[in-house]
């Protein structure tokens, strides 16, 4: 019988963090005392949703509110979020919807914007879900660099470079996956600048903006400017530790003219899918207007795995690490002969320690680097670290 064949917009799209999984499988068949430093979801490590967050979605559940919601969300929802963006300073809002994750939020917001060939900005390194998005929508993903060397910020003269008459928009990621580095308040100001000047839309993810533990408060972009499109995205994955519940948003801000005709755009998109998750939508409001003390000790925690990371790289042979001021991640880049993704294989099958290589999120040609995420308790790090360190000094270089 003759194949199947799959359409071509599927070939290019590459999901490092869970194509990893397979080599881990055979490490673990091989007997290996495994540490998973891949995933970047609170909850198998142990981390707990909020019980006030469960209790929502159960209640509601129980009342039958089990049919389809309003397709930008329930009224309850979106008003909390309208608080929450209030709070942080967004004033010119034009609209709000609640989606299945801050995934779907993308990619409806990059549908209803792009044409086939057409390109937008996305960091390298960054979240691989965009190129996934571009390839699908026949668009190009158009690589800027973050700077190592400058705290992982983004290349500001880069992006300028990379601007040409078919860029629809640019993507920042503060706190950033994979990096761990939190932006200042100049650079959104310049990226926004330039946004302004070219008259594209600029993407905000800020899904981990109240994982930060730098001392530093984060700003969303789209406080610091209201005369540019910007589409900030949010959602309970992260900060609320419910990825499953698949809830995330996005908030529509900018000037009325020119928002107005891609905002109905992206409306009858979310009209076409029905709705986001019903029941689990009624944990948006306790979430933003309810007990965050969940937050201030998740925060501890991190900064003190951080401060763990960091000492721990600052004596590694052939690796250095930028510290991460959010999220939950760390990015080390390491000295080695051969690609990234060739050591990291070998490390998973010979020490079970799974990280994902820096070229499943894009990079600086030449450089190497490796994703781990700091949600594994302190034991299971210092564990990985070692034999990281080890396998690190017997690789050829
Ligand atoms: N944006 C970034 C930067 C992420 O790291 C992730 C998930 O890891 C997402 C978006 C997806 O979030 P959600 O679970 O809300 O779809």
């Amino acid at each position: 019988m003759k194949s199947i064949v799959p359409a071509h917009r599927t070939l290019d799209i590459k999901y490092a963090v869970r194509d990893v999984i397979l080599v881990a499988e055979e490490a673990r068949r091989r007997g290996r005392d495994m540490l998973y430093l891949n995933i970047g979801d609170p909850n198998p490590y142990d981390w707990r949703t909020p019980a006030h967050l469960i209790e929502a979605t159960c209640e509601a559940m129980k009342r039958n509110l089990n049919g389809y919601s309003p397709s930008s969300g329930i009224s309850e929802g979106v008003e909390a979020i309208r608080r929450e963006a209030e709070r942080k300073g967004i004033r010119a809002i034009r609209e709000i919807f609640v989606t299945t994750g801050a995934s779907e939020a993308i990619e409806i917001a990059m549908t209803a914007l792009l044409n086939k060939g057409d390109n937008f900005l996305i960091p390298y390194p960054g979240y691989p879900l965009y190129t996934a998005l571009l390839s699908k929508l026949e668009a190009e993903a158009r690589p800027y660099y973050m700077n190592e060397a400058n705290g992982w910020q983004p290349d500001v003269e880069d992006i300028e470079n990379k601007i040409d008459e078919r860029t629809r928009g640019i993507v920042l990621i503060n706190p950033n996956n994979p990096t761990g580095a939190t932006f200042s308040k100049d650079t959104l100001i310049n990226v926004a600048d330039i946004c302004r000047r070219k008259g594209i839309v600029l993407f905000s993810d800020e899904i981990y903006d109240k994982m930060i533990f730098d001392g530093s408060t984060h700003v969303s972009t789209a406080a610091l400017c209201e005369d540019v499109c910007i589409l900030t995205f949010n959602g309970l994955s992260k900060n609320y530790i419910a990825p499953g519940f698949r809830i995330g948003w996005c908030i529509v801000s900018g000037p009325d003219e020119i928002t107005r005709e891609y905002t109905e755009a992206m409306l009858k998109l979310t009209r076409a899918r029905l709705c986001a998750n019903h029941p689990m939508q009624f944990a948006i409001a306790p979430a933003l207007d309810g007990d965050q003390s969940h937050i201030d000790e998740m925060n501890r925690i991190l900064k003190r795995r951080v401060e763990l990371t960091d000492r721990t790289f600052a004596a590694m042979e052939h690796a250095s690490c930028v510290k991460p001021g959010g999220a939950f991640y760390a990015f080390p880049t390491i000295e080695i002969e051969g690609e990234d993704s060739d050591f990291v294989k070998e490390l998973i099958l010979e020490t079970g320690v799974v990280v994902v290589a820096g070229s499943g999120f894009g990079q600086r040609p030449g450089t190497k680097h490796f994703r781990m995420v700091l949600l594994p308790d302190d034991d299971i790090l210092t564990r990985a670290y070692e034999r990281i360190g080890n396998f690190l000094a017997s690789w050829r270089r």
